[in-house]
């Protein structure tokens, strides 16, 4: 029997419930029974949420503090996920139907990221121009923003939340996020984190709740200054359209169709093994999802084999099975938007492996299913599924390979297999993506930034780049009133 969590919103270091009341029930995707419930808030939640948020940066509490003194509270909050894995892995594996092993690797990965940004915390500083003459200065400093808004999608929910909040915190800021409405539990259970932690109170502020409602208010907010969000292009579009009000500043991390370009030369065996894991893991709801996958033509047909080969070896099931490498789709909304790319790859393409419903299975659970022979114009080709779907199509020429892999509206992540570093370099430096890997996939350090090109956003999280958009820059320029060049005379 599950025990059911109920939460409240975080404001101002309180639990406080709903103003209206309301709450949001979340059903685990693998079994439908009821796991948690979390307000479904109102914009006038936001509200007293900012204004907690503004009152702590005001007020210095947080944003005063040395980078040292940061640092070190954010290296607490990583021991305490780290100390907690277990607990917070499970909460995560009940709302998003994920594999349980991976849920907790999941809590690992976004502690690495927290000591990563703890580190960065002491390195902010601004620059200085000596060259602007004798009796001038100039001061370039780097200011935190201000109050800022994270909105998080529910693929990852606690790292995609660890690729901003800690950043957010060692530039000074104050926070409000608002999760996705399907997967809040461990955002709540990391504000709790924090209090434990020794961040004071206010600094950290969690609204659950839909994002029309919640997210949207967030987005046209005149006291907050900068939106961070991961989530579809669609949705993205719309919070630059609300951030316009005040001008904000917004990050955007969007979807991807991820294209794989496999050369005849390249190990076999880890460019089928690569191109598996690119649509299989976490069901292909991967922003860096590897699905659509381009094989030189003389390997084409024995790639195509070979892949379908080892799909039988992927468990498909219970996520606290510890064999189970794909576990349920998120939601019967997701699952049948999946389904619906299945029926119409079916009637443009050629299906070869998976494809059939798993209705023996008690949640929405799908197949890894492969299709070759689809028109580049179609649908499956071009949009992104987020499911564990992939198009496999033959390539003659390299120019060939870096047309398909191009042709896309988005520009997130692709990957090179070949054993010609010649080739991998040629290769990488002229596919239009923000990530490549040369001959693995998904590997992805803390230290290296990440983001999209072209409609997958703008802005870098990760790596040293991922403060940048937490902090303003301010120059100040000191001149000896002595040798001041008089206006009047
Ligand atoms: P989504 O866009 O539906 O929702 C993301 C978040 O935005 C949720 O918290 C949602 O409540 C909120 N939201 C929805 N409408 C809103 C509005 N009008 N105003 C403000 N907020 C609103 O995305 P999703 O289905 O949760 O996640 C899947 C998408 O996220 C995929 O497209 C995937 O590629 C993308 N993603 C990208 C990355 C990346 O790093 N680029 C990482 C993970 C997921």
């Amino acid at each position: 029997m599950t025990t059911v969590r109920k939460y409240f919103h975080h404001i101002g270091g309180q639990q406080v419930p709903p103003s209206n009341n309301k709450f949001i029930e979340r059903l685990n995707p693998a079994n439908h029974q009821l796991v948690a419930a979390w307000p479904d808030g109102s914009s006038s939640d936001v509200d007293c949420a900012v204004d907690a948020a503004t009152i702590a940066f005001n007020d210095g509490r947080w944003s005063d503090r040395t980078g040292a003194q940061r640092a070190e509270v954010l290296y607490k909050i990583a021991s305490l996920l780290r100390t907690e894995y277990r607990q917070l892995g499970l909460i995560e594996c009940q709302e998003t139907g994920k594999p349980l092993k991976q849920a907790e690797e999941e809590i690992a990965w976004s502690a690495d990221i927290w000591e990563w940004a703890a580190g960065l915390a002491r390195s902010v500083h601004g620059d200085s121009h000596s060259n602007l003459g004798p009796h001038r200065l100039g001061l370039v400093l780097k200011e935190p923003v201000g109050v800022v808004g994270l909105i998080t999608p529910w693929n990852y929910p606690l790292v995609v939340l660890s690729q901003k909040l800690p950043y957010a915190l060692a530039a000074g800021c104050s926070v409000v996020i608002k999760p996705s409405e399907m997967t809040s539990g461990t955002t709540l259970e990391l504000a709790r984190l924090l209090e434990a932690s020794g961040l004071p109170a206010g600094v950290v502020n969690v609204v659950t709740g839909t994002g029309p409602v919640v997210g949207q208010r967030m987005a046209e907010h005149p006291d907050i200054r900068l939106i961070s969000f991961t989530g579809s292009t669609a949705t993205g579009r719309k919070i630059v359209q609300a951030s316009s009000s005040n001008m904000k500043k917004v990050v955007l991390e969007l979807g991807g169709k991820n294209p794989s370009v496999v050369f005849a030369d390249a190990d076999f065996d880890a460019a089928v093994d690569g191109a598996i894991k690119g649509f299989v893991y976490n069901a292909g709801e991967e922003c860096c999802s590897g699905s659509r996958v381009i094989v030189e033509r003389p390997i084409a047909d024995r790639f195509v084999k070979a892949v379908c080969d080892k799909l039988g070896a992927i468990k498909v099931g219970d996520p606290l099975d510890p064999d189970t490498r794909m576990g349920a789709i998120i939601s019967e909304t997701q699952y049948q938007k999946i389904r619906n790319y299945v029926e119409d790859g079916k009637k443009c393409g050629k299906l070869v492996y998976g494809g059939a419903e798993l209705s023996q299975l008690p949640g929405f659970f799908m197949e890894p299913t492969v299709f070759t022979d689809v028109p580049v114009t179609s649908a499956l080709a071009r949009e992104e599924v987020f499911g564990p779907v992939v198009t496999i199509v033959p390539f003659d020429t390299l120019d060939e390979a870096i047309s398909i892999a191009n042709d896309t509206q988005y520009g997130l992540a692709a990957s090179v297999w070949s054993s010609s570093l010649t080739t991998a370099i040629a290769v990488s430096r002229r596919l239009q993506a923000g990530m490549i890997w040369v001959n693995t996939f998904m590997d992805v350090p803390s230290e290296m930034p990440i983001g999209g090109m072209k409609q997958s956003g703008y802005g870098r999280e990760h790596g040293r780049y991922g403060l940048d958009d937490y902090l303003s820059i301010k120059s100040i320029v000191i001149q000896n009133p002595t040798h001041l060049d008089r206006y009047v005379g």
